[in-house]
């Protein structure tokens, strides 16, 4: 009885694994993020008084000079606890005097990067960035006290954090933690690095811009520390090629794909990550690039053709954002240190830092997906097959439905059939699985089979 149970465990187990995609190191990961250190962080990075972009750069103690090296020295620290595990660097691009109406002195935009090389895929990318700059009420105010606790200390801070805790690991794709500055003024930092990625022709898993993510009372009285919002455009236009983009909407017109551009998929993967592995958690998708009319440093990375969502707070406090600092009519206005909640910035952290180990551990998504099966009751797959991967997973939702609800797991083959699914009342994907169950990000046919 005995030797035949212990086979049965050990297939029952292996089984298992690649089923139910849990990973007992990313609650360890969890676990680890620390809410005591991103507090320190932001306290650290308030406390330079302003980090506006165009604020002195000499002192060693107030402005973004100073707000940036210390940001550096603290990814070296990180870095030379790891055995050098990470490439710290600065990267940076000198912006006009009047190249728009904030940019009042030619300025350089310096950005802080380090990244975390993977063992097998060294130029896969999965990014999680912050902003190092703040501002006031007047965007072009760069010596009064900014202190941009919230906005976006915490988005700064929980990319340090999260380098303290991934780098104890080693995974297959590389990991950047990223600081960015310029943000206020345009999205330049953004810009610039994008553009810098680009150039080195880094193939991007997805960019994670975190912006404000420790408010959880909203100026309407809405105290709420488990929902956060994922933004996401729903499809990628890459305004360089416009015979491309028309091409691209006629297919969409008879194919659909118009809520499944790269981004949003990595907006559902991180939906489901968390769902997974912090189901305390409320993720909230939000089908739009950004807040009405309003932007973020993952925007130009979108508009370079690359995946990228921003991570946010549910409830904003307007009174705490781009404020004087100052008391009017009984309200204390201003981004000060104080209003920040640091279970909550740790939650969110936690959730970049899960996201990005699966992501990191998980084999390059199936470049090429194709879909076919009209007028059957079937519905057809077929994708190339990716080197790393132990198989594949094939997911379906409803037209109307926000996230992949239905999947099946079909193994290490390049095409599935599946009978009474009927193709025209569902939506269609399939990602790639290794062995551990980790998943890549699903990928929306781009291929008609005839
Ligand atoms: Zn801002």
């Amino acid at each position: 009885m005995k030797s035949l149970l212990i086979p049965l465990f050990i297939i029952f187990t292996l089984v298992q694994t690649v089923q139910s995609q849990t990973d007992p190191k990313i609650y360890d990961i969890i676990d680890a993020v620390s809410e005591e250190r991103l507090k320190q962080d932001v306290k650290i990075l308030a406390d330079f008084g302003t980090r506006h972009t165009l604020s002195d750069t000499i002192s060693n103690t107030r402005g973004i000079g100073a707000a940036r090296r210390w940001i550096k020295s603290q990814f070296d620290k990180i870095s030379k606890d790891c055995n050098d595990c990470l490439e710290v660097f600065y990267q940076s691009n000198l912006v006009k005097e009047g190249t728009n109406q904030r940019i009042v002195k030619d300025v350089n935009v310096v950005n802080v990067v380090a990244i975390q090389r993977g063992t097998k895929y060294p130029n896969r990318y999965i990014i999680m960035s912050g902003d190092i700059d703040s501002r006031v009420s007047d965007p072009n105010d760069f010596t009064s006290d900014a202190p941009g606790a919230n906005d976006n200390a915490t988005g700064m801070a929980g990319a340090m954090e999260a380098a303290r805790v991934l780098s104890k690991y080693k995974f297959e794709s590389s990991i950047v933690y990223l600081g960015l500055s310029g943000e206020e003024q345009g999205l330049f930092g953004g810009q610039g690095f994008a553009k810098y990625a680009k150039d080195n022709n880094w193939q991007i898993i997805g960019v994670l811009n975190n912006d404000m993510i420790g408010n959880i009372k909203g100026v309407d009285g809405v105290i709420d520390n488990r929902t956060f919002r994922i933004f996401s455009e729903p499809i990628t236009t890459d305004e360089t090629d416009a015979e491309k983009l028309a091409r691209q909407a006629r297919a969409r017109r008879f194919y659909g794909g118009e809520i499944d551009g790269i981004s949003r998929q990595l907006a559902r993967y991180v939906y489901k990550t968390t769902k997974t592995y912090m189901p305390e958690m409320n993720p909230m998708m939000v089908y739009r690039l950004d807040r009405f009319g309003r932007g973020g440093h993952h925007r130009p990375f979108n508009d370079l053709g690359f995946a990228g969502i921003r991570i946010m707070e549910a409830h904003e406090n307007y009174t705490q954002q781009h404020q004087d600092i100052r008391t009017e009519n009984g309200i204390n206005y201003g981004d000060t240190f104080e209003h920040v909640n640091f279970p909550y910035c740790k939650k969110l952290t936690a959730v970049n830092a899960i996201t990005m180990a699966s992501l990191a551990s998980a084999p390059p998504s199936p470049e090429e997906v194709s879909i076919g099966g009209i007028v059957e009751p079937s519905a057809k797959l077929q994708w190339s097959k990716v080197d790393g991967a132990r198989g594949y997973k094939i997911y379906w939702r409803d037209t109307t439905s926000p996230t992949w609800d239905n999947s099946r797991y079909v193994g290490d083959v390049n095409e599935f059939t599946l009978t009474g699914i009927v193709l025209d009342n569902s939506l269609f994907g399939v990602a790639s699985v290794n062995e551990d169950g980790h998943e890549s990000v699903v990928v929306f046919p781009n291929k008609i089979m005839r």
